[in-house]
């Protein structure tokens, strides 16, 4: 099939099936131009607990498919291309997270939703980069148990008082841990009108040289509000390629061009269509981890909802 006619395929299935497409901002560029809804992982997690179609086709990866399956336990959640998995989440199994509450019984679990449902399911609450510190912040406990990113543990301990223990020891995101401050540095040199923005999954070498620290949603609040009109950007390039398409009249120049995630580009048109058609790759949580892990995304939504409408 020709890519318009697979397109216009898919949008008539989509109608058909009763479902909506939701995509990360990391996705290709032509599964974003199609999908009904696109964010960050908190984005997705607070769009898909809204919505009224039957079917959602999760454009992201297992960990982001699981949050949707979670708040939609009577819906269907299918994602393109199984192989989606995120090497950091597979970084914490339940067990690392069992061990570690033995070990520290006084401690609040905050695991980021970067995480498999199974180990969630241990957690007290979730978080993403974009509500991180203020998850922690709001807790009781002194001590927290975080996981699996380090870096975002590192930048979470610089806003809080609270003791934070990364769990594991050296979680990383793959793809955040690429850039380098030689290259930022080059970079911010070449353009000193630029604002840098860094994800917290960067090492902490190169949030130190960053004008604001988010998440991607944040990033695109930012390049919309802000007077600057040339912006270094740090993290998964399928960003800056929204970033370009939103703000045309906005400079945005990657940090590294070779910064992809390469679970996040497994999906295609293709894909998408014959999981849409067939409805495969369902994705499954079984129901007593679905529960648990459902009350710590709950209690989440619940704490970056507070405070959005504070
Ligand atoms: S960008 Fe990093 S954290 Fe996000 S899905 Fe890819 S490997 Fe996982």
């Amino acid at each position: 099939m020709k890519p318009e006619q697979l397109k216009e395929t898919i949008l008539k299935l989509k109608d058909d099936q009763n479902a909506v497409i939701l995509a990360h901002n990391y996705q290709q560029e032509e599964i974003q131009l199609l999908a009904d809804y696109i964010g960050d992982s908190l984005d997705l997690a607070r769009y898909s607990a809204k919505v009224k179609e039957n079917v959602i086709v999760l454009c992201g990866v297992d960990f982001m498919a699981q949050t949707a399956v979670l708040l939609n336990p009577d819906k269907t959640v299918i994602i393109p291309d199984p192989e989606a998995k995120c090497p950091m989440a597979a970084q914490l199994p339940a067990e690392l997270v069992r061990e570690a509450k033995q070990k520290h019984p006084d401690a609040a679990v905050v695991l980021y939703v970067n995480t498999l449902a199974e180990a969630r399911a241990e957690a007290d609450v979730t978080c993403t980069s974009a509500n991180a510190p203020l998850v922690v912040n709001a807790l009781e406990e002194k001590k927290i148990l975080f996981g699996p990113d380090r870096n975002l543990a590192w930048f979470v301990q610089r806003r809080s008082d609270k003791q934070i223990i990364p769990l594991p020891d050296r979680g990383y995101c793959y793809v955040h841990r690429m850039f380098s401050p030689a290259d930022i540095m080059l970079l911010k040199e070449r353009y000193p009108d630029a604002e840098v923005l860094v994800h917290p999954e960067c090492d902490p070498e190169v949030q130190q040289l960053a004008t604001h620290i988010c998440s991607t949603s944040q990033m695109l609040l930012r390049a919309k509000a802000s007077p600057a009109k040339r912006f270094i950007i740090a993290t998964e390039v399928g960003l800056v390629e929204r970033m370009k398409r939103e703000f045309p009249d906005k400079e945005f120049i990657p940090a590294l061009e070779t910064a992809v995630c390469e679970q996040m580009k497994l999906h295609t048109l293709e894909k998408l269509y014959l999981a849409l058609r067939d409805i495969k790759h369902v994705v499954h949580v079984p129901p007593e981890i679905a529960a648990r892990a459902r009350a710590a995304t709950e209690r989440m939504l619940e704490i970056s909802g507070r405070a959005t409408s504070d």
